[in-house]
């Protein structure tokens, strides 16, 4: 990768977890926090569990996030979580447009790029998912897929674009412990990179996620386009996330 741009490993813990269970996990990340030199680390924990993972992270060099974001600020939108509600539990980050709520909640690119408006908002940095299923690969419509997700994230402007971070994790190796190879993922990496490149924000981190794992990352690393990772299952073991956070070079 770029050294100008700083690296950044996050996890996203999806649908798991408890107190206790959450318990064990930060404190076994913040045990081993010191030997990840360089590199952001950071967790995205569902909504009830922000308020522990703020109070076991902060003051530490482990940043905490959410999964989600309302794209309205207030009102009767039951069970949405807003910006503004994020930002008073010290959320620093929010997925935006995770292919689970795209394919399972219908989110639309349009409304994926409203929320990283929101994100922005309240000083939050979105993390904004982008990925191709296997039948768009197959039929050769991987990158036609990503610039449709992306447009109107682009269409923000260099401004917005700088102050959020993209993640591109191909629908087919997210949780199926098939990994894009280096070389299909730089490629991918290289095209959003020239996206973001023509709309002024070069310099934008673009994460990779899909299964990757400590045995697999430092490979994945070494694409010149790869600024770090987004982390589902093996995040939820303490030691494995931070030797995935480790293997930034
Ligand atoms: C994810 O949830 O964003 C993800 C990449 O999951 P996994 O690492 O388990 O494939």
């Amino acid at each position: 990768m770029d050294q100008s741009r700083t690296r950044l490993v996050m996890g996203n813990w999806k649908m798991h977890g408890s107190l206790a269970e959450n318990t064990v996990l930060l404190d076994g990340l913040l045990a081993g926090a010191a030997r990840v030199q360089g590199t952001q680390v950071a967790v995205c924990v569902p909504f009830p569990y922000l308020a522990q993972a703020r109070q076991a992270l902060v003051g530490s060099p482990i940043g905490w996030g959410a999964q989600d974001i309302s794209t309205h600020e207030r009102g009767a939108y039951t069970g949405e979580v807003s910006a503004a509600m994020l930002a008073d539990f010290g959320v620093s980050w929010v997925l935006c447009g995770h292919s689970e709520r795209r394919a399972l909640h219908g989110e639309t690119s349009r409304q994926v790029a409203e929320k990283a408006v929101a994100a922005l908002g309240a000083g939050l940095a979105p993390v904004v998912c982008v990925g191709e299923t296997l039948a768009d690969r197959d039929a050769g419509q991987a990158e036609s897929i990503i610039a449709e997700q992306l447009a109107p994230v682009l269409a923000l402007g260099a401004d917005a674009l700088a102050r959020l971070v993209i993640a591109y994790e191909p629908v087919w190796a997210i949780g199926t412990g098939r990994t894009a190879t280096p070389d299909q993922a730089q490629a991918v990496h290289a095209f959003i990179r020239a996206a973001l490149t023509r709309h002024g924000a070069g310099q934008t981190r673009v994460l990779y996620g899909g299964s990757v794992k400590a045995a697999n990352a430092a490979s994945l690393f070494a694409q010149p386009d790869i600024d770090g990772a987004l982390v589902g299952g093996a995040a939820l073991v303490a030691e494995e996330f931070l030797n995935i956070a480790a293997a930034v070079a």
